[in-house]
């Protein structure tokens, strides 16, 4: 991600197209590309990321890994999902339920916030100015406050002299400057030292009058930038599909290298050809589209287009150009298991708590890292989310209300690789 961030012709030849269709990857480009022009004042970059996995059927027997998508700004739940592990620990004593113990089972422990909050501190860190605040972007409507929240009391118990500004970016054209270094000012001249986006990644969320130039004075500022609009972009989801197989990856990677990560890609289709309907990918979309994802250049759920649906909307597009800002991805085909997402009302359900659902999950690593320009200062990877969703839920998001957050045990088998007992199709 580091060196796609830093290798602004490729990002440029991949996302260029889609700018010329795509107005918000157009904006977020001309940020970025304006920043390359004038030289950052800033060569220090942030990103605090998450990249997701589910379980793929692999053969007649096997299960692995592949990776959904990797999220390079407001990578968001490491602070509740830090506590299930407590919540399941507290429940099944209370209510004398008999967990799976070690050394077979094993709950792991899960530094997702940690791994976070240390990311805020390096960057804040390397700012070198003790005397700066953490500016933490959050939303109009904060739906994420308490994940948010935790994050800044957290930094607060390793690093009290660290302080934190809140403020929703909808405020910040009014009350944000650059002083005579390109400080970031806020308010009565109090400096940031990073600015740290949960918000900003959706074209919604740039509404309103100005809210261009006010990322485009943040990106210009000297405050470090978790992620930077270069690190942004390094999210979009087109890399995935330009990147997916090792060969490709080698721009990037050694070749063993390159093998591991490639290994857990799913397979991709491009959508740009002017003959579409005699490519590859149209074909599959008519023979199995049930096999099949369509996505945009978007992030936060709700932009997907799955199956059956994705052949009548493709075709309501006309244009090569237009149908290039969407990538068709394989669908993952991961397994159910029992189990029950509960919801506050359900608490007064009994039938509902009788019963269960047919859920699948989603694994999500927590990394964050600091670099200079295109090396990095630190780089780490620790902590994890589990969500778990009803099988046929298209989307997966918690605070969208389709997702429970759960926790992963894992088994000490010398059988590895094997489907679960409980595998319901
Ligand atoms: P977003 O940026 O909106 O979170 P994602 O790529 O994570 O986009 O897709 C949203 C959800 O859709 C995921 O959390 C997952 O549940 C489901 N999903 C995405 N890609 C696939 C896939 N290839 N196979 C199966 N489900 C998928
Ligand atoms: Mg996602």
């Amino acid at each position: 991600m580091c060196r796609i961030a830093n290798d602004h012709e490729f990002i440029n030849q991949v996302l260029g197209p889609i700018a010329k269709v795509d107005n918000f990857t157009k904006s977020l480009l001309e940020v970025n590309n304006t920043i390359q022009r004038e030289g950052a004042a800033q060569p220090i970059i942030a990103c605090i990321n998450r990249a997701d996995y589910m379980l793929d059927k692999y053969g007649p027997e096997s299960l692995r890994m592949r990776q959904v998508e990797i999220n390079a700004i407001a990578s968001a739940m490491s602070a509740h999902s830090d506590r299930v592990k407590h919540l399941q620990e507290y429940i099944s004593n209370k209510y004398d339920i008999k967990l799976p113990s070690e050394p077979e089972f094993e709950l792991p422990v899960n530094k997702s916030l940690d791994l976070v909050a240390g990311g805020i501190i390096d960057a804040f860190d390397h700012y070198g100015q003790p005397s700066a605040y953490v500016l933490l972007i959050n939303e109009e409507k904060s739906i994420n406050f308490s994940d948010q929240h935790m994050i800044e009391v957290h930094v607060h118990r390793k690093r009290p002299d660290i302080r934190f500004k809140r403020r929703r970016f909808i405020d910040l054209p009014q009350t944000t400057r650059l002083g005579p270094n390109r400080e970031l000012l806020l308010d009565d001249n109090q400096e940031i030292g990073l600015v740290y986006f949960r918000f900003g990644y959706d074209p919604s969320n740039y509404n309103f009058e100005k809210a261009w130039d006010l990322r485009l004075l943040l990106e210009r500022s000297r405050a470090i930038k978790c992620p930077s609009i270069n690190f942004h972009l390094s999210g979009a989801k087109k890399f995935q599909q330009v990147l997916d197989e090792p060969i490709k990856l080698e721009r990037y990677l050694e070749y063993d290298e390159a093998r591991k990560v490639g290994n857990k890609f799913c397979r991709f289709w491009a959508l740009d050809s002017e003959d579409f309907s005699s490519t590859e990918a149209s074909k599959i979309i008519k023979s199995n589209p049930e096999k099949l994802v369509l996505k945009p250049q978007r992030e936060g759920g709700g932009h997907n287009i799955f199956g059956s649906d994705i052949g009548p909307f493709l075709e309501s597009i006309h244009s090569h150009m237009d149908r290039s800002q969407y990538i068709l991805m394989e669908y993952i085909d991961s397994p159910r298991e029992k189990n029950l997402i509960l919801l506050p009302n359900d608490v007064r359900d009994e039938h509902r708590l009788g019963s269960s659902d047919l859920l699948v999950s989603e694994l999500g690593i927590f990394g964050s890292i600091l670099a200079d320009g295109s090396s990095p200062i630190s780089n780490r990877s620790a902590g994890y989310l589990i969500r778990s969703k009803k099988f046929g839920v298209n989307e997966g998001g918690v605070a969208s209300g389709y997702a429970g957050i759960g926790n992963i045990m894992l088994h000490n088998s010398s059988e590895t690789n094997t489907f679960p007992a409980t595998w319901y199709s």
